[in-house]
Order: C-alpha cells, then structure tokens, then sequence
C-alpha cells in the first residue's frame, strides 16, 4: 500500500495546484506519526502494527517469528523512523537477532525502514523475490525520491479538505487526521535509502528449524508481479503481505485474475492466523473471501464492455459496484473515500487492461 496518499492525490487532481513544500517537515513529529504497537499472534509469533490502519501514514505490518537460534522478520516498517519503532518492539519481544528479513513486495511502506534493521543487525539477510528485488533497482521503486515532496503536496490538500464545511464531518475528520500527522509523515519520507534483498528465490525459499520451520512462497502474480508470503505451517501462520489488506483492499498494479487464483491458492494453506498486510490478524476466512468476491464482480462487470471496445470512462459509468463497496465500507464516510481512491479505481482500470489483453506494468499508470 505505498502510495496510498500519492493515489488519493491524484484522484483529486491537485498535485500540480500546490506550491513546493507546501508542508514542511517536523522530525520531531515523526516517531509519534510512526509510532508502533505489538500484539502477540502464537506462542512464537508476534505482530508489530500502527494503530488506525485507515489513518495515514499507512504502514505495512511487520512480522516476527521465533526461531531456535534467532528471528525471522516479515517486513520493516515503511520509512527510518518506522523502522526504528518496530526494531525497539522486537528487542522488547526477544534477545535473539533477526537472521532474516523477508520482504513481501517492493511497495516502499513494506521496506523502506530496513536501515535500522541492517544497523541493528549487521549479520541479517535480506530475502525477496527475484521480481521484487528487480523493482526495488527499477523504476518502480524510483518514486522513493519525490515521496516526501508528494505527502508534503497531500497534508496541504487534505488541511484544504478538512476546512470544507461542504464535506460530511467524518469525511473532514479524516482529512483532518492526514493534515495532522503530515509533519511527521514528511518528515519521515525525507532522505529514503532503498535497501533491495541479499538473497533472492523465484518460488520458494526454506528457513529450517526445530520449532519454527518457515516457508517462504510465490503463490503467483496479485497485488504486485512478485508477491512472496511467509508460512510457519508449525504456528499455523501465515504472513500474506498486501495480498490481503484490510479494511480495505489496495488494488494500485494488481492482476485482478491472477490475483483471484493466488487468493484461492493462499486459501488453500492450513492457516489458522493470516497476518493482512494492513489491518489486524484474522482467524477466518471471510475476509479472504470477500476480496475474491469483489474481484469477480469487477471482473464479470468491466470484462465484456472492454471487449466491446466501450471506452474507459464510460465503463466507468456503466458499472455498478455499489453493494460490492458497501460490503467493505458500510457507511463510514471516510472509508468511502479510500475504497474509490485505493482499490475500485485501479481495480477497474486493471480488469479493462486485463479483459483487452494489454499489460499491467508495475509503478505505472
Ligand atoms: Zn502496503
């Protein structure tokens, strides 16, 4: 979910309407705004999140599992600050160090506070996938370096949102929460280093151990072009990073089809705890279910006007995917402001390129 705010932004079209710095940075702001929790998932298992997953920053989960020698981190938080804040909440769970660092995509709120784990531990080694690591040394990854200015660009937007006395309250609340935080988001997003993977593998990498084997897996293309999940198949857990995030999924350069077959792949795990890359632990399989049933639907509805050659906007129009975003949101304002900004808005332009056979080209478009 990296450029959740960058995505909101666009959506309103103001990125050329603001002045440069609109929002200046405040470091001292930053370790509140990123500020982390923990919660323990199994005996070995724990959860390190930020609180209010549908307030920005919006900071991808990190995961830590307890190995016999040491311990194996999914995720490191999404910028320095971060990063710093989950390796405070590990040293606090365990004195092991961390062997291994997974990443489970290339999105920058997913890595970009490794550096306080490599400082931290020295001797740690990075894993991704092949494809992850070629986005993290591409273009993909290249919007690392307009990040700050784009947050600065949204707090300045969203100060303008939350003084429309024409929006719902809830709605100017919440743009009144980003404003807020936007000094410390700043902040935190100045001065990124990207820290790409030591070791990568293409389908799957092991991590024996006594108590905690893990099993690092690409279950197929989804939410990026090079997915990996975590499964401790002895803890019954498994990590699924933006594959699944909820309350609301993240749809920016997903494969809406293949994303479906990876979904029932990842299903068809044992797990007793699937670990969302945003929001909390879930025990079921309802919420699972719910995006492959959203997935459909935008599928079944956008594939045959595609076909059709009806231009996009009017595809647009002709859908109706209210029940299907109600079913995510309810009738909280302010999460009907991110389900159009982060997930049906991509998800329909993902299914018109996929039903037309055109490609879905990571950090573009
Ligand atoms: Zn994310």
């Amino acid at each position: 979910m990296g450029k959740l705010l960058c995505a909101i932004l666009a959506t309103a079209a103001v990125v050329a309407a603001a002045p440069a710095w609109a929002v200046a940075p405040d470091a001292a702001q930053a370790p509140k705004v990123f500020l982390r929790q923990t919660e323990q998932v199994t005996a070995r298992a724990h959860l390190i999140y930020k609180p209010n997953p549908t307030d920005p920053p919006f900071e991808g989960n990190v995961v830590v599992i307890e190995q016999t020698q040491g311990l194996v981190v999914v995720d490191a938080g999404g910028s320095p600050p971060s990063g710093e804040a989950a390796v405070a909440e590990i040293r606090k769970i365990s004195r092991k160090p961390v062997r291994y660092l997974i990443y489970t995509h290339y999105h920058g709120d997913h890595n970009l506070g490794a550096g306080a784990f490599r400082a931290a531990w020295p001797g740690m080694i990075v894993v991704s996938t092949a494809r992850t690591r070629e986005n993290m040394t591409g273009a993909p990854m290249a919007y690392v370096a307009g990040y700050a200015k784009s947050y600065s660009d949204m707090a300045d937007f969203a100060a303008s949102q939350a003084a429309d006395m024409k929006l719902p309250a809830a709605v100017r609340d919440g743009w009144a929460r980003t404003a807020k935080a936007g000094p410390g988001m700043v902040a935190g997003y100045t001065g990124l280093t990207v820290y790409p993977a030591d070791k990568t593998f293409t389908d799957r990498f092991s991590i024996p151990d006594a108590e905690a084997p893990i099993e690092v897996l690409f279950l197929g293309r989804g939410n990026t072009d090079g997915d990996a999940v975590v499964w401790a198949p002895r803890q019954r857990l498994l990590a699924a990073g933006d594959l699944v995030v909820a309350p609301i999924p993240y749809a920016a350069h997903t494969y809406p089809g293949e994303w479906i077959a990876t979904l029932k792949k990842l299903e068809a795990l044992d797990y007793a705890y699937l670990v969302p890359g945003h929001g909390p632990v879930m025990t079921d399989r309802t919420y699972v279910e719910k995006v492959i049933a959203a997935l459909e639907t935008v599928r079944a509805q956008v594939g045959p006007l595609a076909r059709a050659d009806v231009p996009l906007a009017e595809v647009r129009k002709r859908i109706d995917l209210a029940p299907m975003k109600a079913s995510f949101t309810g009738d909280d304002p302010w999460l009907k402001v991110l389900i159009d900004a982060v997930f049906t808005g991509d998800l329909v332009s993902n299914a018109y390129k996929e039903a037309r056979g055109e490609a879905v080209v990571q950090g573009k478009g």
